[in-house]
């Protein structure tokens, strides 16, 4: 259902809200939040509330501080944890320069280009993700661990009981935020859950993925624990994951799905796996962000990295999962929750249409495991790997101007150097690992 600026405000009034936060993320995918009263609201919603965008990273220079918020008004939602009385609520926001064009520095707006650009091919993206964390116990003075509830026999609830409850307070929130939880679980490792909700239309699926980590993390904080979405915590065990389904559709019709194919899948769902496989490379400082993401596409853990495709196989970087007709789909299982979900989907987005514009074909499918493979026979079936660190993801984004179109100049340029920054602070620093390796030997 589509709002408008005064079904926003009516509702507003008869739900008792009082403050509204104005949300947007950073290019780091970092949730902001400026925070208006109601009486401010229809000044906002018209989009004439200015803020400092000098103190955002990555934002702006100084001298090109003055930014404006456009609330989308479907993003309205009262926060269900907050009182009845005063309530709070939110609405997501496009960030625009004081001459109204739109700031080259929002990522909803660089995910917006893309989908208008397969909008101009006759296609509608539907994403459907499965978001990974893990709820860790706080110490004395509530600084995050990593002991997990399954561990801590001590504390007063029975282990289970804790993160199961958190999980199922999670749940009932967010579907009273409007999300369709599909499937909630306890993952392989202890601590780590997993949380699907029902795809629908890539804009949609971004903002619920920003707006997850924080209810996540919110309501974890009010039973006593630490929710985290960093790609791998604990050596020796599964990280967490963003599987990121996704599907084309044109006329109302799954574009990816042909049954007259040996598959069942179209001559563009062909296309769309041959340029997320190229891609994959040069997207995975977007898809996998931090210094610890390469620490989770590891063999051994479920993760992927090689890049290879199948049918069959869980464990290679695309997955077709076996459902046809509308539910056709495509499953990427490299990127992390860590990342910045408007990027993350626009840099897919852009990497299956140029294997739709330029007609790619993809290698043979692999239904074979690759990980029992050695060096050579991956070798001489074409497949190549992921990323091995942050380093060499920067490097492969560097020559990939496919998708630095899709992040857009501004947010490319302002990524690459923070995030070359973060990757030189990681590869000066000493770890314990090698005080445990080199301190007695040397
Ligand atoms: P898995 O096969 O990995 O266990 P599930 O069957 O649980 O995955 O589904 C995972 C996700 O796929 C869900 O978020 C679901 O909504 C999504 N999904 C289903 N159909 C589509 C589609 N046509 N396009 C994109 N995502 C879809
Ligand atoms: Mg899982
Ligand atoms: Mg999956």
């Amino acid at each position: 259902m589509m709002m408008t600026n005064d079904d926003v405000l009516r509702e507003a009034h008869e739900k008792g809200v009082k403050f509204i936060r104005l949300q947007f993320t950073d290019i780091f995918g970092i949730l902001k939040n400026v925070a208006i009263t109601i009486e401010q609201l229809e000044k906002a919603l018209d989009g004439e509330l200015m803020f400092d965008g000098s103190s955002i990273e990555g934002f702006a220079r100084i001298e090109e501080s003055d930014m404006y918020l456009r609330p989308d008004p479907n993003t309205f939602v009262v926060f269900p944890w907050r009182p009845k009385e005063g309530g709070v609520a939110r609405l997501i926001c496009d960030v625009y320069n004081p001459d109204g064009t739109s700031f080259e520095g929002c990522p909803r707006s660089a995910l917006k280009r893309v989908l208008a650009e397969a909008s101009e091919m006759g296609y509608t993206l539907n994403v459907g993700p499965e978001l990974e964390f893990f709820l860790f116990h706080t110490d004395a003075e509530g600084r995050p661990t990593t002991i997990t509830h399954d561990k801590a026999g001590y504390f007063d609830l029975t282990p289970i009981d804790l993160g199961e409850n958190a999980r199922r307070d999670m749940v009932l929130t967010l579907e009273q935020m409007g999300y369709e939880i599909e499937a909630s679980h306890h993952e392989v490792a202890p601590g780590q859950h997993e949380i699907d909700f029902k795809y629908s239309d890539a804009l949609d699926i971004a903002d619920k993925i920003a707006t997850f980590r924080f209810v996540v993390r919110t309501i974890a904080q009010h039973h006593g624990l630490h929710a985290t979405f960093m790609p791998k915590p604990i050596f020796g065990i599964n990280g967490s994951g963003m599987h990121s389904n996704q599907s084309l559709f044109k006329d109302g019709k799954n574009a990816f799905y042909d049954p007259s194919d040996s598959m069942e899948l179209s001559e563009i769902a062909y296309q769309y796996i041959a340029g997320l496989m190229k891609h994959a490379p040069s997207f995975a400082a977007i898809t996998n962000p931090t210094v610890n993401s390469y620490k989770r596409l590891v063999p051994g853990y479920e993760a992927p990295c090689y890049i290879a495709w199948s049918g069959r196989n869980r464990s290679p970087l695309i997955r077709i999962p076996a459902k046809r007709g509308a539910s056709t789909r495509i499953e990427l299982r490299s990127p992390d929750p860590a990342c910045n979900p408007y990027l993350a989907i626009a840099v897919q987005l852009k990497a299956g249409l140029d294997g739709i514009k330029n007609k790619l074909i993809p290698p043979p499918a692999v239904d074979l495991n690759i990980y029992a493979m050695n060096s050579e026979e991956r070798a001489k079936l074409g497949i190549t790997s992921l990323p091995g660190s942050l380093k060499e993801a920067l490097d492969e984004l560097g020559k990939a101007p496919v998708i630095q179109e899709a992040l857009g100049s501004h947010i490319y340029h302002r990524f690459v150097e923070a995030k070359s920054e973060e990757w030189d602070s990681f590869r000066v620093t000493v770890t314990q690992w090698e005080l445990d390796r080199y301190l007695h030997m040397y």
